[in-house]
């Protein structure tokens, strides 16, 4: 640094929206995962009553930190061990009804007003459950939730997306599920786990057999790989929206001017409103972006690409729709009116029918956001 000059801090730009506006603000959730989403002492308390003998601390506090700083480590690999514990508490009907109706409770009380959970059926069948038994659980426990949360006199929509796990080979298995249980409320289909080695197009008998049934999925790409997985999802297996897609910054340069050049796949990208599930705490854990600072949605959001706000594992990112929208707000200077937009793109790209994403959008989406400006 040459002699004599000064650094200003950059201040923070004040918070205007309070916790308590961007908690009632209506919220939409395309991705949120089931198992990466339970209460710490759910958890704790599961453990003891399946007979779970793995949990690092039976301290709740603890165990929530626990969760946290193993998610922390950057890498997505050990991101995705601490699902061993949350899937090893939900191997009985029980549990898993336990967890999904916490789930829509704790989504309902964050303002979230229509969210997709998605879960994979296959990593619940250790104790002897079937993959329809586990189904029906999960959906028994949205159910469940659903009606707590009217008898306190708010409303709720969850839809399900059951995924396959990309190292495991039950895709067809698994799409079959979904359609199956489509008039059950599973409205979609999707394929997680990690991308490295194990790219989308594996799974191709399962996009053509969900292509020829009319139904939808979305696909993980784009998180801990680069734009050849998210064209794989997009150009090959027909994904309609991108599980993260963060990656797709790749492919847009900014001259030092600030002029933007779109590549070929990002305007694709861009030109369709395909949308992306944005996760930004999650993506900063995985190291799919430095900081949330860093992270690419404010370019992509600046661009105009269909982006929606996630939040992937609640439990592992210890965060919500709402600290998602405060962290935003804060680091990017979003407003109201972003915050709108995020849900009405997140609104516009869910897998229910048509006429009821616009019956969410007119009757409680702009409503909700005109009450709270
Ligand atoms: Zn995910």
């Amino acid at each position: 640094m040459p002699d004599g000059s000064t650094v200003t801090p950059v201040a923070p730009v004040p918070p205007e929206l309070s916790a308590d506006t961007l908690r009632r603000a209506p919220k939409v959730l395309l991705h949120d995962h089931l198992d990466g989403g339970l209460r710490p002492g759910t958890v704790a308390e599961l453990a003891e009553s399946t007979g779970y003998t793995g949990l690092p601390t039976s301290d709740v506090g603890a165990l929530g930190r626990w969760f946290r700083e193993a998610a922390d480590s950057g890498s997505l690999v050990s991101y995705l061990e601490t699902f061993a514990h949350t899937c090893g508490v939900m191997q009985t009907e029980e549990a898993l009804v336990r967890v999904a109706a916490e789930a829509v409770e704790d989504l309902a009380a964050d303002g979230v007003v229509y969210a997709e959970v998605r879960y994979a059926p296959e990593l619940f069948v250790e104790r002897g459950l079937s993959l329809d038994a586990v189904v029906e659980a999960v959906q028994a426990g949205f159910a469940e939730g659903v009606s707590r949360v009217a008898e306190r006199g708010a409303a709720i929509r969850v839809g399900t997306l059951l995924c396959a796990m990309r190292q495991h080979a039950r895709a067809l298995e698994i799409a079959g599920l979904a359609v199956r249980y489509r008039d059950a409320g599973v409205v979609g289909f999707d394929i997680a786990g990690p991308e490295d080695g194990f790219p989308p197009t594996r799974n191709l008998d399962a996009f053509e057999f969900l292509r020829q049934n009319n139904a939808h999925f979305t696909i993980h790409a784009g998180e801990a790989f680069g734009l050849a997985s998210i064209w794989e999802a997009i150009q090959h297996c027909g994904a309609e929206r991108l599980g993260h897609g963060v990656r797709i910054v790749d492919d847009i340069k900014t001259d030092a001017d600030g002029t933007v050049h779109l590549g070929r796949l990002a305007a694709y990208v861009r030109d369709r409103r395909i949308p992306l599930e944005i996760c930004p705490t999650s993506n900063v854990q995985t190291g799919a972006a430095g900081s949330i600072a860093e992270h690419p949605i404010g370019l992509l959001a600046r661009l105009r690409f269909r982006v929606t706000v996630n939040t992937d594992n609640r439990l592992m990112s210890g965060c919500s729709m709402s600290s998602e929208f405060a962290a935003l707000h804060e680091t990017f200077g979003f407003g109201l009116d972003d915050l709108r937009w995020f849900t009405i793109n997140a609104m516009k790209s869910a897998f229910i029918d048509f006429d009821e994403r616009l019956r969410l959008i007119d009757t409680v989406i702009k409503p909700g956001y005109a009450a709270l400006a």
